[in-house]
């Protein structure tokens, strides 16, 4: 039978496929045509049957599906100010007043530098909480990334948008860009939502057909603002107002009772672990063993540029386990391959996109990456008994190791060089507006 063609053919790499079985191909490759995966196999088999009209070498690099940042905002203009202020007071005296002096120009600056940022760490899909929704469409829509976008929502602070904002983003743009782009509701942080805002977020959510985006229980302080507000701590306040459920990502989830364990369990709402941002600003590390060992589905998020301060998923992945593993003072707890499900499929299943992505099989959209391994750092890197690609990926690789990037089955990043922007051109625009955005709050 004569080779087929398709849009592209990787081979020659380690294909860490993340499927149900994690089946790896030591010499294997992806077969990518209409967006999607024709076949993943054998170098030799995908060589015989297809030609592709983009070919990639991946000797010397692991091919997988691309990385999940599940709690996520293409905030950045105050990275590296304000730093050590504690989380409540950056908020206050940074956080709010700068989104307050933004326009919908300088929003989708931000998102190109964010999306531009987090594609060149090997990260495909956002789900991204910020403000000025249509401009973060546009942001994506151009660089190339899957984004599930939702509001920094909240009634009771000034310079917040609304539910209604966030309504009319997703109209205009859920499902846009060949579907790479939807939409959720936000809730920005609890006590800063009346009870009425909450239970409203369900109700649209639920009109919509589409999920929630929430911060619970981020720091010490948060709990006892809440217990003080409403008389119970964040997640049993929001479970009462019926906004929990499968459809929920909360962010962050550090301070959970054993109470709000089961709750989150019972309801099927989904955690991000954010180990990184967690230990910045001082809010500690979330008892994501424990979440696991109840069944709770975590992903891993970067959280945003000010706490953290890049968007490095792989140093979240190292961060995630060694922080369950000092904290329990026991090295078996959340090995390389369980870390990298959580930032694959765990992500994907949380934004119910597990249909999709989150795993490298036949019919899912192409979103893929390679990572080159051929650097001091990553060497020595051992096929057969002494596998090592999980733990070198989890505990000794960068994002800058990421060569390139296939989203939607459209080549983003090739030999680290972006296809879709001018790197370049997105820094001195992010920049210009960073400083005058910075300058104007008030
Ligand atoms: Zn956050």
């Amino acid at each position: 039978m004569p080779a087929k063609d398709v849009d592209i053919l990787i081979h020659g790499g380690i294909v860490l496929t993340m499927d149900e079985r994690r089946s790896v191909l030591e010499d294997g490759g992806v077969a990518i045509e209409r967006g999607r995966i024709a076949e993943v196999g054998t170098s030799a088999q995908l060589r015989k049957r297809y030609r592709g009209r983009e070919q990639f070498d991946a000797r010397g690099m692991v091919v997988l599906p691309g990385l999940v940042n599940l709690h996520f905002h293409t905030d950045n203009f105050s990275r590296g100010v304000g730093e050590h202020l504690g989380l409540e007071a950056w908020l206050d005296t940074i956080y709010y007043p700068m989104l307050a002096a933004m326009s919908q120009d300088d929003a989708r600056k931000a998102g190109l530098l964010a999306y531009t940022e987090v594609v060149k760490g090997g990260t495909t899909c956002v789900n991204d909480m910020y403000i000025k929704l249509p401009a973060l469409a546009d942001a994506a829509e151009r660089v190339g990334i899957r984004a599930v976008l939702s509001s920094e929502g909240a009634d009771l602070v000034p310079g917040q948008e609304s539910l209604e904002d966030n309504e009319r983003a997703l109209l205009e743009r859920n499902n846009s860009a060949g579907g790479r782009i939807t939409f959720r509701f936000g809730v920005e942080w609890v006590p800063v939502c009346s009870a009425q805002y909450i239970r409203r977020c369900r109700e649209l959510a639920d009109k919509h057909g589409v999920g929630i985006h929430v911060h619970l229980n981020e720091s010490q302080e948060e709990v006892r603002l809440c217990r003080e507000k409403y008389g119970k701590p964040p997640v049993e306040f929001v479970h009462e107002l019926g906004l929990l459920g499968p459809d929920v990502v909360a962010a962050h989830c550090v301070w959970l009772s054993d109470r709000e364990i089961q709750i989150m369990r019972d309801t099927g709402t989904h955690i991000s672990y954010n180990p990184v941002s967690n230990a910045k600003l001082g809010n500690g590390v979330a008892r994501a063993v424990d979440y696991l060992k109840a069944g709770i589905n975590v992903g891993l998020g970067t959280d945003d540029a000010p706490c953290n301060n890049n968007n490095d998923m792989f140093e979240v992945m190292k961060y995630a386990s060694l922080f369950q593993k000092a904290v329990h003072t026991d090295a078996s707890l959340l090995p390389s391959q369980q870390v990298l499900e959580m930032a694959t499929r765990g992500g994907a299943r949380a934004l119910g996109l597990e249909k999709d992505i989150g795993s490298l099989e036949a019919g899912k959209k192409a979103d893929v990456i390679l990572v080159n391994m051929r650097v001091p750092s990553l060497t020595p890197l051992f096929t057969g008994r002494n596998f090592n690609a999980f733990a070198h990926l989890v505990f000794a690789a960068h994002g800058e190791n990421v060569d390139t990037v296939i989203i939607d089955g459209q080549v983003v990043m090739k030999g680290r060089r972006m296809l879709t922007v001018d790197e370049q051109e997105v820094i001195d625009s992010a920049t210009e507006a960073a400083e005058r955005v910075i300058q104007a709050r008030t």
